[in-house]
């Protein structure tokens, strides 16, 4: 599965190493190093990827026989629950795993 990286924090991430020149000085101009990942970033593939949001099923109340209301952490909607839902259907957030199947 291919992993995405949000760019600003790979950026930043990689700005916290050390840096070598070729000659074995160390790079300590924030502005060169910037550039030299900037140019490498230039290189790779981009893709248009929305974070996905998590939410999880909050003030579960019965209502009626069978069926429970819960409210969506995410949105704020709140609906008829569904147990096996791993998404809201609402907006579309994705269930958290602890939540998942209960
Ligand atoms: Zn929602």
């Amino acid at each position: 599965m291919a992993e995405y990286y949000e760019r600003e924090s790979l950026i930043d991430a990689l700005m916290n190493y050390t840096w070598w020149d070729i000659d074995g000085y160390e790079i300590d101009d924030c502005d060169a190093k910037r550039a030299y990942i900037e140019d490498w970033l230039a290189i790779a593939p981009a893709a248009n990827v929305r974070p996905v949001e998590k939410c999880k099923w909050e003030n579960l109340v019965r209502c009626g026989f069978a069926s429970v209301e819960a409210t969506c952490s995410a949105c704020g909607k709140t609906l008829i629950y569904k147990s096996w839902w791993h998404f809201c259907p609402n907006c579309g957030a994705r269930v958290k795993k602890e939540q998942e199947n209960k």
